[in-house]
């Protein structure tokens, strides 16, 4: 019974420091958020004792009734939050969801397409480095230059030329919806199966901000612990027909033993997805990105060289482009670090910089959403970041406003010791 901070205080002190820097900066990497405490109090329960392979009724473990109906509330209450016919709710990730997802579809050495990731695709749409790069053959799509949206000429072109058992519809940086109708209509022409991986925005659609994949997509993949705010961890919604392939692909196919604890965390965090609050949440998420792509897009921004991809947002994020600036991505990141805003430098497309320099910031809102920021506090943090991008700008001063947003919204009050 002894606690954390008696048995090891080594790791007792790196978990204060975290959580005291979460508390007196502000978070704005686009795929971060705070879970609630109910959340993590699942997720730090007994549950993590519990082998379980196999699924709720269907174990290779004995004392599994707990766990099973823990593993049967998340699927169940997933499944009404998308409308989807069958969840896997086991993946220990977003990218375990998207390898079980991915070899459920497909073989190795088939075609796949995916969004480039220079382009705002994620590592395990098909980089060269990735499982999906190494044992696919890969055919990538882009954004159009010009306008920084996704070229659909271009995809429809290549699906018909390359005729790819997946088409891959998702992204882990790009500011705009995407056409999910036009993605079926594409894959059905040419013989392909939808995979949307919605990991970004499934706190969008469960909220009903966004166009929901579920209709459209084969299989849809997903984080938990984006916008969803839930445990870190991955799901896998389908149409019935996949069901068996999906459940095998997941175990015995890549994972062993579920984790029961994050899975009841998912669970809780499902629940709190249904309610009024969370979608008032999404709603004061997306105004606040909408406020940094205005304020952003503002004449002395511009002036700076500072512009905004795709000239705004639908979704949690904006991604801004230096290619104008005296700062590059790395500079910029700085920058806002040192004035206590925690964003990731992001390449644009055809980024001129190296990928660990990029000429990009990806700024998103979901984790101040939830902290309670409303418009009147988003547009103050979008002027402190304008006033952080200018030639010359006053740290001390900036420093100060963002002390005083953090103070305003507590995070975890009851955390301290
Ligand atoms: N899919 C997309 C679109 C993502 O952006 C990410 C994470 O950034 C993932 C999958 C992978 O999630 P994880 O980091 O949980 O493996």
């Amino acid at each position: 019974n002894t606690s954390l901070h008696e048995l090891d205080p080594e790791i007792a002190a790196a978990v204060d420091a975290e959580l005291s820097r979460q508390q007196s900066t502000l978070e704005m990497i686009a795929s971060e958020n705070f879970a609630p405490l109910a959340v993590m109090e699942a997720q730090g329960s007994v549950l993590t004792n519990k082998y379980a392979e196999g699924y709720p009724g269907r174990r290779y473990y004995g004392g599994c009734e707990h766990v099973d109906v823990a593993e049967q509330i998340a699927i169940d209450r997933v499944k009404e939050l998308f409308g989807a016919e069958y969840a896997n709710v086991q993946p220990h990730s977003g990218a375990s969801a998207n390898q079980a997802a991915l070899f459920a579809l497909a073989q190795p050495g088939d075609t796949i397409l995916g969004l480039d990731l220079a382009h705002g695709g994620h590592l395990t749409h098909g980089m060269r480095l990735n499982f999906s790069g190494k044992q696919f053959n890969v055919v990538a799509y882009h954004v159009d230059p010009e306008t920084g949206l996704v070229d659909m000429a271009e995809l429809e072109k290549l699906a018909k030329e390359h005729r790819p058992k997946v088409i891959i519809a998702g992204w882990s940086a790009y500011p705009r919806e995407l056409d999910f109708a036009e993605f079926r209509r594409i894959a059905d022409e040419t013989g392909a199966y939808l995979w949307v991986d919605m990991a970004h925005f499934a706190g969008l659609v469960a909220a009903g901000l966004h166009a929901n994949p579920v209709p459209y997509a084969d299989v849809v993949t997903s984080t938990t612990h984006k916008t969803l705010g839930g445990p870190r961890g991955g799901i896998i919604l389908a149409k019935q027909d996949f069901a068996k392939k999906l459940n095998s692909s997941v175990f015995p196919g890549f994972q062993g033993g579920p984790l029961e604890h994050v899975i009841a965390a998912k669970a809780v965090s499902f629940k709190v997805a249904a309610s009024e609050d969370f979608k008032e949440r999404q709603r004061r998420t997306v105004e606040g990105a909408r406020i940094l792509a205005q304020r952003l897009t503002a004449a002395d921004a511009r002036e700076a060289g500072v512009n905004v991809l795709s000239g705004g947002t639908d979704v949690h994020l904006i991604l801004v482009d230096l290619r104008a600036s005296e700062l590059d991505g790395q500079q910029a990141e700085d920058r806002l670090h040192e004035v206590g805003i925690t964003v990731n430098r992001n390449a644009v497309p055809n980024d001129p910089r190296p990928p660990m320099v990029t000429s990009g910031l990806r700024i998103g809102t979901p984790a101040l959403a939830t902290r309670g920021f409303t418009a009147e506090d988003f547009t103050e943090v979008a002027d402190v970041i304008a006033e952080a991008l200018k030639p010359s700008y006053d740290a001390q001063a900036l420093q100060a406003r963002v002390k005083a947003l953090a103070e305003k919204h507590p995070l975890y009050p009851g955390l301290n010791k």
